[in-house]
């Protein structure tokens, strides 16, 4: 399998990958040009380069070991550790070479041949096992759970962002508290599993995983079995310390990745979302025989705390690092301002598809340890150190089906349901294809591969078709000639398909009761979807007037309801008689209305005849009402089933009220953060709704974060609100502080 005995070695693991990618981005590729790239350990190359890791050497396990006639077993013990001892050093050296450094000197059958010596000299003198052995990779009971273990000093996470502006920021804030020009490590921000490892006089004796930065999960035994891991420090340039806590990431190759997931689809089990997942999950293996069999690396990039050491900066610790044995990341790099900064992550992130592993951005950390020590860290970063990543991450995933979901107002709305994928930290699992048009426009079918992506950090969306050579595609996704939901011939407007079915179609009823009793519109505590969707399949809702009809003993014997919980919404229902007029209105789901508008209408008209009687002109004469809205408006309230439907909802209404005339100023000084997609506000009306009353909406989270609104799928700016402590609104906690403050 290797193709040469000294050098780099490339070694090919499947039919395109490693080699092809290895020549294209080996650290000696034009692309990378940095000045001081090399310059961090120049006694050595730069460690091997992630992109021509040597495939996975399967050691013989223990199990295999075996009860192998003993050579010399009557020699004498003392010569035996010798010999054993020997053995093991050889072994050692030569696995280092092959996974660490990608340049074995010797061919795998003479390393197994090795190595089975060891194993069967080792069966005849057990007394003489060492942990240390390379035979101990493999080898331990399989556990019943992982035991707790806390970090000899906390795991920080990093801060990080993703705007240039904000890594100029850091590195003035560095040089104004440091007075003095800074020196920074770069490296890339590896995307696998956080690993604390500790050696004890040179030995490796404990593996924890990152957990919560303060106590992980001990996992020892699985972290022995990577062979790249150091079992024993060498003791190359710097003698090994008497104790050596490293932080270290366990990747999964992308190619293993793929491997193992086929694999795993074969044998019927749920494949893996990303490489990090699987690296994590084969981390936690009770059984440490099954995380052997999975193709996994780690690498060390920062020591949290060394004893019989001296060490003055990063860049020490990642030569000292890689004398010791351990695989660092690639492309370590030491620069001073922030050009350089900037230009070593445009390289990364250019070659970011082309890298065998996933890194999600870059790391900047100051190099000198006293400069650390001087800038210290907040309780949860590190003031050191900023994480500068890469924009939200394009994933790829199958579509299993276009589904059609019928919306409150009859518009049918092509859904991709994928197989569930994992893009910038969320799980994806449905996407919408928003139309015919653009489902043609992107030619996508069931059964396409497709690049997903969470646009604006919110909504997950399809960017395109990924084509599969040689793929039989499906046919042609078209949109149903009867709606789904009760089988009425479609309408086709534009792009546009409904069903015009509005008042007979169940699919439009229940979601138009959910809406209705919705919190932002007449807000009926226990109506949600289940139950708006129960109470149409079971014809106690035939229209919305019908709500208001249902008693206690019609629910009691619904799914799910019991005496008491019949009562409670009976009486839920019954207290929304007298309800707000802006509340009602929006309730009614009038094409255009959303919260802002139906404020605006019930300030500006006060009761719902007024409204009724408004003409055109009337209602565009409103301020943020334009003509489009002001003509959906009078259309829907002069259409004659729509005028009878609300007739009947008004009969059983004891008042609407106005809202009160004083400007809202209840947000005043107040800014606000949105992260994830409202169910019952867009994003404009929400920001529409704070700035009428004083308050701010901000792009991003800081200490002056009033609150973090959180929606469906929230992104980053979760974490970050609460690293900074910030207070977290769910959609409903968001309703209840405009509802405090007078707004809704
Ligand atoms: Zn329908």
């Amino acid at each position: 399998m290797s193709l040469g005995a000294r050098g780099w070695t490339l070694l090919i693991y499947g039919p395109e990958s490693a080699l092809a990618r290895a020549v294209r981005v080996s650290p000696y590729s034009p692309r990378y040009k940095f000045r001081t790239t090399f310059g961090v350990c120049p006694e050595r190359a730069n460690g091997a380069s992630l992109t021509t890791k040597p495939p996975h050497r399967s050691n013989p396990t223990a199990a295999e070991a075996g009860s192998r006639p003993a050579a010399g077993a009557d020699a004498d013990a003392g010569d035996v550790a010798e010999r054993l001892e020997r053995m093991r050093g050889e072994l050692r050296r030569h696995s280092y070479l092959y996974y660490v450094e990608s340049r074995p000197e010797i061919e795998d059958r003479e390393y197994d041949r090795i190595f089975e010596e060891l194993q069967a000299l080792e069966a005849a003198y057990p007394a003489l096992i060492t942990v240390d052995s390379p035979t101990q990779r493999v080898g331990a009971e399989p556990q019943s759970a992982f035991p707790n273990a806390e970090h000899t000093v906390p795991m920080l996470s990093l801060d990080s962002t993703q705007d240039p502006a904000e890594v100029r920021r850091f590195d003035e804030r560095v040089r104004k508290a440091l007075e003095d020009e800074p020196r920074y490590i770069l490296e890339p921000k590896l995307d696998g599993a956080s690993i604390e490892l500790v050696y004890e006089d040179g030995l490796f004796v404990r593996a924890v995983t990152r957990g919560n930065g303060r106590v992980g999960e001990l996992v020892t035994e699985n972290l022995r079995t990577i062979p790249s891991l150091p079992l024993r420090l060498r003791e190359a340039e710097r003698p090994p310390p008497e104790l050596l806590a490293v932080r270290g990431e366990v990747l999964m190759y992308l190619s293993g990745f793929e491997a193992l997931n086929e694999r795993m689809v074969e044998q019927g089990s749920e494949p893996y979302v990303n490489p990090r997942n699987s690296a994590s999950g084969s981390l936690r293996q009770l059984d440490s025989r099954l995380t052997a069999e999975r193709p996994l690396d780690v690498l060390a990039y920062d020591i949290l705390m060394v004893h019989g050491a001296q060490l003055t900066s990063d860049s020490e610790a990642v030569c000292a690092l890689r004398g010791w044995g351990f695989r660092t990341p690639e492309r370590v790099t030491l620069v001073s301002t922030v050009e350089e900064i900037l230009e070593y992550r445009e390289t990364y992130a250019a070659d970011r598809d082309d890298l065998d592993y996933e890194i999600d951005g870059v790391v900047i950390k100051l190099d000198h340890l006293d400069a650390r020590a001087d800038l210290g860290a907040t309780s949860h970063h590190p003031r050191w150190a900023l994480a500068y990543k890469f924009e939200p991450r394009k994933e790829i995933t199958r579509i299993e089906k276009i589904a059609v979901s019928v919306g409150r107002t009859g518009k049918l709305t092509p859904v991709a349901l994928l197989r569930p994928v994992e893009v910038g930290g969320v799980t994806v699992a449905r996407a919408s294809l928003h139309n015919r048009e653009e489902v043609a426009r992107k030619d996508i079918r069931e059964g396409d591969l497709v690049r997903v992506q969470r646009a604006g950090d919110v909504i997950p969306q399809v960017v395109e078709r990924v084509p599969e050579d040689g793929r039989k595609r499906g046919a042609a996704f078209q949109m149903p000639a009867q709606c789904p939901a009760c089988d009425t011939p479609v309408q086709v407007d534009g792009p546009f398909t409904y069903c015009p079915n509005r008042f007979g179609c169940m699919a439009q009823l229940k979601k138009g009761l959910t809406h209705f009793g919705s919190r932002a519109g007449v807000d009926i505590e226990g109506l949600g979807e289940e139950t708006a969707t129960l109470l149409v399949d079971r014809g106690l809702v035939k229209e919305l007037a019908d709500l208001f009809m249902l008693t206690a003993a019609d629910l009691e014997p619904l799914d799910g309801f019991a005496e008491k919980s019949a009562a409670n919404l009976a009486q839920a229902i019954a207290e929304k008689k007298t309800v707000g007029l802006a509340r009602f209105l929006y309730g009614l789901g009038i094409p255009e209305v959303g919260t802002t508008v139906a404020a605006t209408l019930a300030a500006e008209f006060l009761s719902f005849d007024n409204l009724q009687e408004a003409t055109v002109e009337r209602l565009a004469a409103v301020d943020r009402i334009g003509p489009i809205v002001s003509e959906g408006i009078r259309a829907f309230l002069d259409d004659e089933q729509n005028r009878e439907r609300i007739a009947a909802v008004l009969g059983h209404m004891d008042a609407l009220l106005p809202p009160e005339q004083a400007g809202g100023t209840g947000l005043a000084g107040m800014n606000f953060v949105f992260t994830g997609g409202l169910e019952r506000f867009s994003r404009s009306d929400a920001k529409r709704l704070i700035e009428d009353n004083g308050g701010r909406v901000v792009g991003s989270v800081s200490s002056e974060t009033a609150y973090v609104v959180v929606g469906e799928d929230p992104g980053s700016k979760l974490r970050r609100g609460r690293d900074l402590g910030v207070e977290i609104l769910s959609e409903d906690g968001f309703v209840r502080v405009l509802e405090n403050a007078g707004v809704l």
